[in-house]
């Protein structure tokens, strides 16, 4: 086992992954920008380094300062954590390239599936049912695209092979409207991406998000450890995540997940991965994977009680994997709220001197956080200042502790959303289970006096 590991990341996941290490007696070299250090965590860290102003180009994203300061404190492997660069391939590379060890897949398999153009086709071969669409990229020829988007059927959606993190894709209601939107979203990959590509979906209307987590070892050993249901978004960003997705017949799920660890055991792929899917009227359709640990993985973790993190780390290690699939069951239900530093209503960041935080606790409630009373959140990042986890027996038995928690939650200084999951919280449909990812959007584009938010977004 690794005995210092630097972790190339910061906020809410520097600390989760800090607290997996001190769990495995790992010592932890936490990088950070001159805008977090203060932050507690950097201060709990065995050794911290600086490397580099606020902005993230210049921190961390700053590939060479964070190999350089691998290389000052002796670490022997990096975490990339979730965003930044753990979905950057020449990252990883560079990271072993110097001699380190890369806490995720292998470069090749970051390189598939950040182009999810070629990681369709690679599921595709491997069993696993994607969302009807163009086979690959689209071409030039505008009637060969038009041709393309009558055999898909209207609505279809374009999307960048080389987009995340919800942008880079666009709706298209009727032949009309078809070049200009290709042409539009290729400029603009273009652009964000450094990619144009795109291709084409046909546009599910009433789906659910619903995910597959997996963990796969160095010797093509590979399980999924159940599903999450991420529905509950706003403009393609989850808001709310459970665990198990409520109402799908365990039979159809488990028949996903195996073709998942099939999939990953045929790609030689290593570490822990998600397979994302749309759920529409009993079938499942694969839009991506993401190579890297989520933002969701709590609600995972608490109803098979593994600790996805350390699983992260032993498997970078060349361990093999301590479960088989016999071995994963899952227990109860667990719903992760995030809490943003934003308007609840109007979603505008805020940023700012929290001066008072008062975090939820009692029976089944974990709060990921790294924020305190007194704590600054930066203006130069992700608004995500926390995550309240809430695990039950039952599904209902989480959404009371859920209700409770958020009741008893006090921040002071800036503006969060708790008031949105609040009100989520008590939703009838929500409570009745299975929205889907137009849900949260229409129910707020029914209150008056709020911003309308639109599908369209680049
Ligand atoms: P990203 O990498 O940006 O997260 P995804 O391909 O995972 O992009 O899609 C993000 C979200 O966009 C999905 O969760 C879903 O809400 C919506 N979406 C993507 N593809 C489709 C589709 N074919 N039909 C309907 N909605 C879609």
């Amino acid at each position: 086992m690794f005995e210092k590991i630097l972790i190339a990341n910061r906020g809410e996941i520097a600390l989760r992954i800090q607290r997996a290490c001190r769990e495995m007696g790992i010592k932890t070299v936490v990088v950070h920008s001159e805008a977090d250090r203060e932050a507690k965590y950097v201060k709990l860290a065995d050794e911290s380094v600086c490397i580099g102003p606020a902005p993230s180009a210049q921190s961390y994203l700053n590939m060479p300062a964070i190999i350089s300061a691998a290389e000052v404190t002796d670490a022997e492997a990096i975490h990339p954590g979730y965003g930044f660069l753990s979905e950057n391939a020449d990252f990883a590379e560079r990271v072993e390239q110097s001699g380190f060890v890369f806490i995720g897949p292998r470069p090749e398999s970051i390189r598939m599936m950040g182009d999810k153009v070629t990681a369709k086709q690679t599921m595709i071969k491997a069993g696993v049912p994607c969302v009807p669409g163009s086979e690959g990229a689209l071409p030039d020829d505008p009637k060969e695209i038009v041709r393309i988007a009558r055999k898909v059927g209207y609505p279809v959606i374009i999307k960048a092979a080389g987009g995340g993190g919800g942008r880079g894709m666009r709706v298209v209601h009727t032949e009309a409207a078809l070049l200009n939107a290709v042409t539009m979203t290729k400029t603009e990959a273009g652009a964000a991406f450094g990619n144009p590509e795109v291709y084409m979906e046909k546009f599910l209307e009433n789906p659910r998000h619903v995910e597959i987590q997996i963990l796969a070892d160095e010797f093509k050993n590979a399980i999924w450890l159940g599903e999450r249901d991420c529905s509950m978004q706003r403009r393609h960003q989850k808001v709310i995540e459970e665990a198990p997705a409520p109402g799908i017949p365990r039979k159809i799920v488990e028949r996903i997940g195996d073709r998942c660890a099939e999939a990953c055991r045929k790609m030689g792929y290593r570490g822990a991965g998600t397979f994302e899917f749309l759920y529409e009227n009993g079938e499942f359709y694969f839009i991506e994977m993401n190579t890297r640990v989520q933002v969701e993985h709590p609600v995972t973790e608490m109803i098979t009680g593994v600790d996805i993190v350390q699983e992260q780390i032993r498997i970078a290690a060349g361990e093999k994997l301590r479960y088989r699939q016999r071995d994963i069951v899952l227990n109860g239900h667990a719903i992760e709220c995030r809490i943003n530093a934003e308007d609840p209503f109007k979603f505008t960041p805020s940023p700012g001197r929290i001066n008072a935080w008062h975090a939820p606790g009692g029976p089944g409630i974990r709060v990921d956080s790294h924020v305190y009373a007194g704590y600054f959140v930066p203006p130069n990042y992700d608004s995500m200042v926390g995550k309240v986890i809430s695990y039950g027996a039952t599904r209902e038995q989480a959404i009371r502790r859920m209700q409770i928690a958020l009741s008893e939650m006090v921040v002071e200084g800036i503006q969060t959303n708790i008031a949105l999951h609040r009100e989520l919280m008590v939703d009838a449909r929500f409570i009745e289970g299975g929205t889907n990812i137009h849900y949260l959007e229409h129910k707020l584009a029914n209150k008056p006096d709020l911003p309308k938010t639109t599908e369209i977004k680049s």
